[in-house]
């Protein structure tokens, strides 16, 4: 860290603000940092759980179930204010009025939803974005509580200005200035802006969402716009691991990683940050750190421009995502035609569907593409809409996308070789297989039903047990 004043964005995860303790304790880390003269620009994520609930009773609203739905919000709201009163917030306080407020504006929302039965990705990107909204003055509250002056704002509030790609947006080039202007007032009035994470706002006002798991996006985007210091993102484990902890026991902590081989692990499934996230870093050189809230002493994940290789272990993660369909589009000769494969690539690039692989057989014979389910009708009726009716288009279903990532794999012998052979040991058929130019990943389709015992055995011939991306 060097030219002072030092400035943190500090982003809160759902578990760190999962009820009025984890939020409490969310708070003395900032405050650790804020004692020692840093400056921190907090950003947070809805209480855990709240972001599927509101997923869940917007989708109810819209098949005519507004009981379960109107139930669905009390409860939310029993927890809003449960965490406020801990917080110490009175009944008749601006917080608990605020909270209040929220909930109804909520409340309305839904209800349109379900007079009209029709939930678009603008009604559903508003009813998403309360998770978020209503967290951050719980946070604001916490700081409070603990002697630190604070102030919240939503994503749009903080200049968070996006492009209309609802559910999935993305910032326009002048959010930088705008958020700028927005959030220096308040750090050089020595309050802690806290900014909901996860939304921004159309130059309409229509609200927006960055894509689930958003607000690590919101974070390193008010870090670019700020150029602040470090972005530190807190997290329930220890930062970025050489596996899914979930799924594998002795996965380690990774030191040093880049910003390619982090958003590679992001885009092939580690859910523990947006695919996204480190974009807004990457022109500026600043830092992400990932840091575990209950161990805040241990140094986590630092992700930068240079990644850290060490010969030994060329490969650094083994990552997965699940619910894939390989799409195949056969038909014998006619895809010797180089239009014909330009034209699917141009019906897939109209939907807006992103592929995880292509593959074409030499024969040229076949195209296979790799798309999460969730796509695999809309592009199975684009591809048929695009291609004569002699190609057949076919969804295979039940696939898992597995993944190797690391710099030290370029130029290295034998890595491909090393995959192959523990998924050959451990009887796992090969669907698919890529290797993106940069020779930061090697990707396989593998069934889905084999991916967690392919991805232990992939961890284990790597020896990512070790102190995996240590010097
Ligand atoms: P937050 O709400 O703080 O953003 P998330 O739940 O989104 O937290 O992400 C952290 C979770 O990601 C971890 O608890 C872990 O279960 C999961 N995860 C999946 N793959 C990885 C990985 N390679 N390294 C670390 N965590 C991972
Ligand atoms: N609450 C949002 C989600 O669950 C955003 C986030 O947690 O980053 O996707
Ligand atoms: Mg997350």
């Amino acid at each position: 860290m060097s030219d002072a004043p030092t400035l943190l964005v500090m982003k809160f995860g759902g578990t760190n603000m999962g009820d009025a303790r984890a939020i409490r304790h969310s708070a003395s880390l900032v405050g650790r940092s804020v004692r020692e003269g840093v400056r921190v620009v907090v950003v947070v994520s809805a209480m855990a759980g709240v972001t599927n609930q509101l997923l869940r009773l917007a989708e109810a609203a819209q098949t005519g179930d507004i009981a379960a739905a109107n139930d669905d919000i009390a409860a939310m709201r029993t927890r809003h204010f449960t965490a406020a009163q801990e917080l110490g917030a009175a009944p008749d306080s601006d917080a608990v009025r605020e909270i209040r407020e929220m909930h109804e504006t909520l409340r309305q929302a839904v209800y349109g939803v379900y007079l009209l039965r029709e939930l678009t990705p603008r009604s559903r990107d508003l009813i998403v974005s309360f998770g978020e909204r209503l967290s951050a003055p719980l946070m604001t509250l916490a700081l409070e509580q603990s002697g630190q002056r604070a102030h919240h704002v939503t994503g749009g509030e903080a200049g968070i200005v996006t492009d209309t790609h609802f559910g999935n947006a993305r910032p326009l080039p002048s959010a930088y200035a705008r958020i700028k202007d927005r959030l220096s007032g308040l750090l050089n009035a020595g309050v802690t802006p806290v900014v909901a994470g996860f939304m921004g706002e159309t130059e309409q006002g229509a609200l927006t969402t960055l894509g689930r798991g958003g607000t690590d996006f919101s974070a390193t985007i008010i870090g670019k716009a700020l150029a602040a210091t470090e972005v530190w993102a807190w997290k329930d484990v220890d930062g970025v691991m050489s596996a899914d902890p979930r799924v594998v026991k002795d996965a380690r902590n990774i030191e040093v990683l880049s910003y390619g081989e982090v958003m590679e692990l992001a885009y092939f499934g580690a859910k523990v940050l947006h695919p996204l996230a480190v974009t807004p870093l990457q022109e500026s050189g600043i830092a992400l750190r990932l840091k575990n809230s209950t161990n805040p002493d241990f140094p986590g994940t630092l992700v930068h421009a240079e990644a850290h290789d060490d010969a030994r272990h060329p490969v650094k993660a083994v990552t997965a995502i699940r619910n894939v369909s390989i799409i195949n589009v056969t038909g014998a000769g006619v895809l010797g035609v180089p239009e014909v494969v330009a034209s699917l690539f141009t019906a897939i690039a109209r939907e807006n569907i992103t592929l995880l692989m292509v593959s074409q057989s030499s024969s040229m014979s076949n195209v296979s593409l790799a798309v999460q389910s969730i796509y695999a009708e809309r592009t199975v009726s684009a591809l048929r809409a695009a291609v004569s009716g002699d190609l057949k288009v076919e969804e295979q279903p039940g696939v898992a996308v597995l993944a190797i990532v690391g710099s030290g794999m370029r130029g290295q012998k034998g890595v491909a070789a090393k995959l192959f052979g523990a998924l050959a040991n451990d009887e796992v058929n090969i669907l698919m297989i890529s290797q993106g130019s940069s020779e930061l990943n090697i990707s396989v389709a593998v069934e889905d039903a084999q991916v967690e015992h392919a991805t232990r055995a992939v961890h284990a011939a790597f020896a990512l047990q070790e102190v995996a991306g240590s010097v």
